[in-house]
């Protein structure tokens, strides 16, 4: 299985101004696939879709897929890739992450029975919660606070998984549901709060770099090119169940502050600050389906990924 082979068509693409979905969008565009970006802007930006602007296969509409839409036209696929998706983003907007979890996603599922096109969803490794189980494996059902600060965003998915299904069961709509862990790369944006970009940005700056808690908790992050070539690779397949799509490469969050610090040569510090409530203590994708699924495993390795995106963050710390 590749990307290039995904069948040339037009593709619906939620959230298309999101830091995933923009790349994503790209890579369809460079396949000579015709894309629709929708988005809100509530998180996603119209700058990360700059490069597509006045492209004959590209075209975007703002709206809120909350609302009701109407698409003219017949579609090859959708990607719903809309939700705030930083832990600061979904604090910051809790209901609009529920509801584009369980409304907006239930919109898109209803234009995937009237075209008939296959859908792919991004669900997240937050569903695993806090986990118990590790490295996390599809059939592992998780440990989430619902009531919690997380519980917005983990529950918005959860809900959006079991839609998910329940179309698929009751209307026959071919679903793809993806798991995504950490990801990171260039078009984060500085300030959304998420480890690489606090990280990077404070490393750049000379300024101390923030561990929340002891630094013992563990994530493993994939770059984003991987991780796009992944969601085109399932968008393919036939597959109803979901499917984690990370890099199992796990670092404690100290080693990686340390690591971030040594790559920008930079002569931040490390100060330690309180540990946000339920900041799951590991997180490491099994990523067995993938490969025997997707034939996909990820490409780029941490030190080559860092180095695009700290790339990236100097030309942010100079705007
Ligand atoms: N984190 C940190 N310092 C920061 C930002 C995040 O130590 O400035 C920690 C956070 O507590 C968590 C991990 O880094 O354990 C990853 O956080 P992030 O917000 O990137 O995503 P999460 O995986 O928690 O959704």
């Amino acid at each position: 299985m590749n990307s290039s082979l995904l069948p040339k068509g037009r593709y619906l693409v939620a959230g298309g101004a999101g830091f995933i979905a923009s790349h994503l969008c790209e890579r369809l565009v460079s396949l000579g696939c015709e894309v629709l970006s929708i988005d809100n802007f509530i998180t996603g930006r119209p700058d990360n879709l700059r490069g597509l602007l006045g492209h004959r296969l590209f075209n975007q509409m703002e709206h809120d897929i909350v609302q009701p839409l109407k698409i003219e036209g017949g579609l090859a696929g959708i990607f719903n890739l809309a939700s705030p998706a930083s832990p600061i983003d979904y604090a910051k907007f809790p209901i609009e992450t529920l509801h584009v979890g369980a409304i907006g996603s239930d919109n898109l599922l209803k234009i995937a029975v009237e075209k008939k096109c296959p859908i792919l969803v991004t669900s997240t490794s937050e569903v695993y919660g806090d986990p118990l189980e590790h490295p996390q494996r599809e059939s592992y059902w998780g440990n989430v606070n619902p009531i919690g600060p997380r519980g917005c965003y983990d529950e918005s998915k959860r809900y959006l998984e079991a839609l998910t299904m329940a179309y698929h069961r009751a209307r026959g709509v071919r679903t793809r549901i993806v798991r995504i862990f950490n990801t990171y790369g260039p078009r984060m944006r500085a300030n959304d709060g998420r480890v690489v970009p606090n990280f990077c940005m404070q490393a750049l700056a000379n300024e101390d770099v923030t561990v929340y808690g002891d630094g013992k908790q563990t994530r493993s992050f994939c770059y984003i090119d991987d991780m796009v070539e992944g969601l085109l690779r399932f968008m393919q397949l036939d597959h109803f169940e979901p499917i984690n799509i990370g890099n199992p490469d796990e670092y404690t969050i100290l080693d990686f502050a340390s690591r971030i610090v040594e790559m920008a040569e930079s002569k931040s510090k490390i100060a330690f600050k309180p540990l946000p409530q339920d900041d799951p203590k590991t997180r490491c994708p099994d990523i067995a389906k993938a490969k025997k699924f997707l034939g996909w495993e990820p490409k780029v390795r941490l030190d080559e990924g860092l180095k695009k995106t700290f790339d990236y963050f100097r030309t942010c710390l100079v705007k």
